[in-house]
Formats: C-alpha cells, sequence, structure tokens
C-alpha cells in the first residue's frame, strides 16, 4: 500500500529563510532516499536538500526564489511501505561553510560532496519507473561467485571494477579481449593520442624555418612509428592488469552474456565456458564503430581502429565524417604526407563546438584538405584496382567518383547493449542498444547498473570514469549521484579544440541569458613567444547569477587548459573568482584569467574598452 508523504527540510543548523536556487526534481519522477530534490544558498554556503523517503513525487512545494527553513515542505511523494520508515530514519543534512565542502546528501560526478551552484545536468529518467523484459532464470551451477560483477574492461569497467573491490566488494571483472583499457586504451584515446603527438611535433619542427632552424625533409620508418604507439599501449594495458591484481579484482577472459538477472556466462577463445554468479553488477559494454553497409569489404575501407594500425601512408584519403574522430586521424595522416577529403553529410565539421572556435581550426588546416564537402554524402562504393571508387550527392558533391587508397569510416559508434544478453537479465534496452540509467546508474533492475558509452552521449571516456565512480559506490550504498554540471569536449587536432558546459548555440537554443568576454591570443605574450598565437579562449556567464557556465579555448594546448573552466563551471565561479586567481606568467593559462578580467572590464593586456 502507499502513502503520501510531506518532505520537509530537515535540521540545517542555524539557517534560516534560505533561498532555492534550484528545483532537481519534478512530478512524476521516482526518487530515491537521499537523492537531492532542492539546491538552497545562503550568504554563507549552499546545500542540496536530499529526499527522507523514496517514491513518486506528486507535487513541487516551492520554486526558485522562495525562502525555506528547518520544517518548510519541499513536495509531496507517494510512498511505498518500506521507503514511508526511510522517511523517519534518513539523516538531516547540515550546510557547509562557504568553500568547506558540505555534507549534504548528494554528490557530484566525481562522488564527492559539493557546494551547489549552476545549473545542474538534466537528469536521466528514472530508472524504476521503466519496465523490462521478463528475465530468464537459469538453474545451473557457477564456477565463479562474487559480489559485484563488471562486464567489460574499458574506462568505465575497469573503474568501476577498481573503485569497487577498493570499497571492500568481491569482484570480477570479465573482459573478452586479454588486454584490459577497452576502446580508450587500446585503439582509442590513447594510442590515437601517441600518433598525434608525433604529427604535432613534425609539424612544429616544420614551422621551424620561420625562427631561423632548419632540418631537412622527415625520414619516415613506419614500423618504428608504429612500435612506439603499440609500446605506449602496452604500458598502459600492463599497468591496469597489474593493479587488478593488487586489488585482488579476478580478470575472467571471454565474451559475457547473461543468462539470468544474478548469472554472466563467459565464452573463452578456446570455446571454455565459466558462469559467474553476482549479487550486483556493473554493465560497461561499451560501443563499436558504425559501418556503412553500401561499402564493400575491402582492406582499404578502415573504422578508427583500422586506420590506428597505420599499415600504409596513402596518397589520397577519404575521411566519411567530420567529427572528432575523424579529423584527429586525418591530421596524423595529413602530416605524414597524404593528401585529405573529408566529406560530411551536415553544414559544419566538428559538430557540437561552437562555429568561432572551429573557424580558427578550419583557417589553419585549410592546406591539408583537397575537398571539404559539407552539406554531402558519399552513396557508393566500388572496390577498383585503383583503389576505393566513391560516389557522393549533395551541394558540394563532387562531378563524379573519386578513387582513394584508403576510405576511413567515421560517422560515429554504436552501443554494445543488445549483444550481451540484457534480456535474459530483465535489462531493458533501447531500440538503438542503449540501456538508460537513473542518477545512480541503476537499469531498471536494481541490482544491476550501467556506464559509459554504452548508456549514451556523450561517448567520452572521462565520462564513463566518473559514471564508474558513482555505480561503484551507489552500489556499496553510498549516496553518490552523478551529477556533473559539465563534461568536457577536445578535439586533439592541431590547433586543439575545447569546450566545456553550455556552449554559446545551445545557451541561444534554450534562451538563457548569458554574458561573455573573448580573449584574444593575438594579446597573450606566451602564444606569441610560441609562434602560435591564432586561438582565443572564451567564458560565458549566466546573466542572472552571474556564475560561469561555459567555455570554450581554440589554440595550442587548449584541452589541457579547458580543465580550469571546468572547476570553475562546476564550483560555481564568478568573474572575480577567477579574474583574481593569479596565473602563472608567461603561460596560455593566463588567457582564462585575462578573459575573466575583461568580462569585468579590468584588463589591462588590451586596448581600453571603448567608451560607450
Ligand atoms: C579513435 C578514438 C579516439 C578516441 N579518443 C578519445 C579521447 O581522446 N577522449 C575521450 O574521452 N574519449 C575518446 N574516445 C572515446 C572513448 O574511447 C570511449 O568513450 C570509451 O572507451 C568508452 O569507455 P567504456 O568503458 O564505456 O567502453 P569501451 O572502452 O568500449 O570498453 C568496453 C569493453 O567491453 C568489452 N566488451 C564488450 N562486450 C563484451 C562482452 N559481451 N563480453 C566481454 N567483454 C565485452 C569490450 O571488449 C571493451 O573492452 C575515442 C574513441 C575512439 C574510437
Amino acid at each position: 500500500m502507499s502513502q503520501i508523504v510531506e518532505v520537509k527540510v530537515p535540521d540545517i543548523g542555524d539557517f534560516k529563510d534560505v533561498a532555492v536556487i534550484e528545483v532537481l526534481v519534478q512530478p512524476g519522477e521516482t526518487v530515491r532516499v537521499e537523492q537531492s530534490l532542492i539546491s538552497v544558498e545562503s550568504d554563507k554556503a549552499s546545500m542540496e536538500i536530499p529526499s527522507s523517503a523514496a517514491g513518486v513525487v506528486k507535487e513541487v512545494k516551492v520554486n526558485l526564489g522562495d525562502k525555506v527553513s528547518e520544517g518548510s515542505v519541499v513536495l509531496t511523494l507517494e510512498a511505498a511501505d518500506a521507503a514511508t520508515g526511510a522517511a523517519a530514519t534518513a539523516p538531516a543534512s547540515k550546510p557547509a561553510a562557504a568553500g568547506a565542502p558540505a555534507p549534504a546528501a548528494t554528490s557530484t560526478a566525481a562522488g564527492s560532496v559539493a557546494p551547489s551552484a549552476g545549473p545542474r545536468a538534466a537528469a536521466a529518467p528514472p530508472a524504476a519507473a521503466r519496465t523490462g523484459p521478463a528475465p530468464a532464470s537459469y538453474g545451473g551451477k557457477a564456477d565463479v561467485e562474487c559480489e559485484m560483477l563488471v562486464l567489460g574492461a574499458g574506462p568505465g569497467g575497469y573503474s568501476a571494477a577498481f573503485r569497487s573491490a577498493d570499497l571492500g566488494m568481491k569482484t570480477v571483472l570479465v573482459e573478452r579481449y586479454a588486454s584490459l583499457g577497452g576502446v580508450c586504451l587500446n585503439v582509442g584515446c590513447i594510442p590515437s593520442k601517441a600518433l598525434l603527438h608525433t604529427a604535432s611535433v613534425m609539424d612544429e619542427v616544420a614551422g621551424l624555418p620561420d625562427h631561423g632552424i632548419s632540418y631537412g625533409p622527415p625520414q619516415i620508418d613506419l614500423d618504428k612509428l608504429r612500435a612506439f604507439k603499440d609500446g605506449v599501449v602496452k604500458k598502459l594495458t600492463g599497468g591496469l592488469a597489474g593493479m587488478a591484481k593488487m586489488r585482488k579484482v579476478e580478470v575472467v577472459t571471454g565474451v559475457g552474456t547473461f543468462l539470468d538477472p544474478h548469472h554472466l556466462e563467459v565464452t573463452g577463445s578456446d570455446g571454455g565456458r565459466k558462469v559467474v554468479k553476482f549479487q550486483k553488477a556493473i554493465i560497461a559494454a561499451g560501443s563499436q564503430p558504425i559501418s556503412l553497409p553500401f561499402l564493400p569489404k575491402d582492406e582499404r575501407i578502415v573504422d578508427s581502429t583500422g586506420a590506428l594500425l597505420l599499415k600504409t601512408i596513402p596518397k589520397r584519403m577519404l575521411v566519411i565524417g567530420g567529427g572528432i574522430i575523424g579529423l584527429e586521424m586525418a591530421t596524423v595522416y595529413s602530416t605524414l604526407g597524404t593528401r585529405i577529403d573529408v566529406v560530411e553529410m551536415l553544414d559544419g565539421l566538428m559538430q557540437g563546438a561552437d562555429r568561432d572556435l572551429v573557424k580558427v581550426w578550419e583557417k589553419l588546416n585549410a592546406p591539408r584538405f583537397d575537398r571539404v564537402m559539407l552539406k554531402t554524402k558519399s552513396v557508393g562504393g566500388k572496390a577498383t584496382d585503383a583503389g576505393i571508387e566513391v560516389s557522393f550527392e549533395g551541394e558540394k558533391a563532387p562531378d563524379g567518383p573519386q578513387v582513394y587508397d584508403l576510405v576511413l569510416v567515421a560517422v560515429g559508434r554504436t552501443p554494445n547493449g543488445k549483444r550481451i544478453g540484457a534480456e535474459k537479465a530483465g535489462v531493458a534496452v533501447t531500440e538503438r542498444g542503449f540501456i538508460e540509467v537513473d542518477r545512480q546508474m541503476c537499469t531498471n533492475v536494481p541490482h544491476i547498473r550501467a556506464i559509459g558509452d554504452i548508456i549514451g552521449q556523450p561517448m567520452l571516456a572521462h565520462k564513463a570514469v566518473h559514471e564508474a565512480h558513482v555505480a561503484a559506490e551507489a552500489a556499496h550504498g553510498e549516496p553518490s549521484f552523478f551529477d556533473a554540471r559539465q563534461i568536457p569536449s577536445v578535439a586533439y587536432t592541431d590547433p586543439e579544440v575545447a569546450w566545456a558546459g553550455k556552449t554559446e548555440e545551445e545557451c541561444k537554443a534554450q534562451g538563457i541569458k548569458i554574458g561573455k568576454a573573448v580573449f584574444p591570443w593575438a594579446a597573450s605574450g606566451r602564444a606569441i613567444a610560441n609562434g602560435r598565437d591564432e586561438g582565443f579562449t572564451k567564458l560565458l556567464f549566466d546573466e542572472s547569477t552571474h556564475q560561469v557556465i561555459g567555455g570554450g579555448i581554440v589554440g595550442t594546448h587548449a584541452g589541457d587548459l579547458i580543465s580550469e573552466v571546468c572547476l570553475a563551471i562546476e564550483m560555481g565561479c564568478q568573474p572575480a573568482d577567477i579574474g583574481k586567481t593569479i596565473h602563472p606568467h608567461p603561460t596560455l593559462g593566463e588567457s582564462i584569467g585575462m578573459t575573466a578580467e575583461l568580462f569585468e572590464g579590468v584588463c589591462t593586456d588590451l586596448p581600453p574598452a571603448r567608451k560607450k
């Protein structure tokens, strides 16, 4: 039987009449005990008010700007009997002094409790509200038993397994390949960055004649370059295997398929089978590249994994898809001497980033490309002796088919949700193969969680790792939630393009009024000294709160620099917080402080603002 429960503001110490600055749930949403309901802020601190009961929200009784104190009703819940019991025992939260960690019951993406500010990422639909397929029932024996099973050893999976083990859970990690690390370490982030580093050094050296230093043309030994990249991968994946051992995480190698909600069968490459019985599970089975059905099977047509093998340096290469992965690989091959065409269905490359950032990259990179075919599709391909003949349709389609020595298909990745027997565990999988989760990474089956690429965009390693920590901690019973305000993106091209939080385009689309400041690197001493002053740093501030809600950087090392913007967004920094932080000189990082000063009208590294 269910009953209506009033959830009230608990004892929050001496704080009275604090303003509601965020409402985090809405009617119809299922909430758990200790899930954050609202954020409140006084002149000294901000904190999140957790729910004292689990159930479905009937009515939210507070609005933004309302003042609340201990005992104010936040909302009413339709609670189950068990949940109502929890209402009596749930701990009250206390506010934190400004700047100190708040002992409130909610957490950031990193799993640690943080003061609240700025807009939160939208909550995923509540998992418990969804239904899944009827689970199977396995009655056979088990070879291995554990408290926590993690399926997939990519950045999501190994992080979840290691965190689970660190929390004291007996953990089994199942991975189909002998090498741990998933896409990221083996065929993604790491090998691509090893090659991009080499390419960037080559490009830098090619610019040295302007500094009065000249070398001869580069001698490329592909075998050695490949060995360098493979060595980088081996060092990292070997390190993971060692860390698994140190934590007593049992690695079971083979393809895992669920038999029911508490059993997974693992089939090794030799056909041997093992059944793992588990109390709890985290699915981290990742994604794989999308292929184009109209292209023939031919070794000259590759996905990112094939491109990273770097078998040859082709004369002409077509990159299908103008996203980050395609453009990073285009950078590597072009620096090694390949002429590149890129074809993209949409109206711009590097979708997701603000156009002003991309424009700087486009200008500098124009010489790499023979054709950039926007609003154009590749529609057919034929393998011939001369190469792969590709035909196109659309605004920038060339007159006839074009012949390429290598075609890279980089049109996105598809989740592996439909390949793991999830239905036997009763786990719901969407038509496209994603598994939906709530903010504690729970699927519709409460003891099974999911993380990483398999739960949705953005498909990025750092998102997977943060989700992994939340999933392991929540499974251990801790009040950990995925509550990130920003997930940064970086294109490790040359120059790099990085952005975090809201983009200008998103703000426009969502009607968020912003103030913006842009600091040109042409005024940065360090960028000029580096001979690379084409970039800029941009910060976006919410007009109503004055807090930074987004930022973008284009220029060398933008991917490293964006971290400060990420932290500023999570901390809800205002311009003075950033501008009055002393940055080391001369650095590219200074440009972030100067952008904030510019917003305040106190920057002395640019000509004075014109009087209006
Ligand atoms: C070329 C390239 C470059 C990239 N660069 C970056 C970058 O710079 N930064 C960034 O953040 N992201 C980057 N990414 C994306 C990043 O690699 C992924 O977002 C990340 O690896 C996802 O982690 P995951 O743990 O969810 O899944 P994955 O890394 O895909 O790992 C899933 C693991 O599960 C295993 N598995 C799947 N099914 C089963 C099964 N049934 N049984 C056993 N094991 C199974 C797989 O073998 C795999 O090891 C890049 C991707 C590519 C392709």
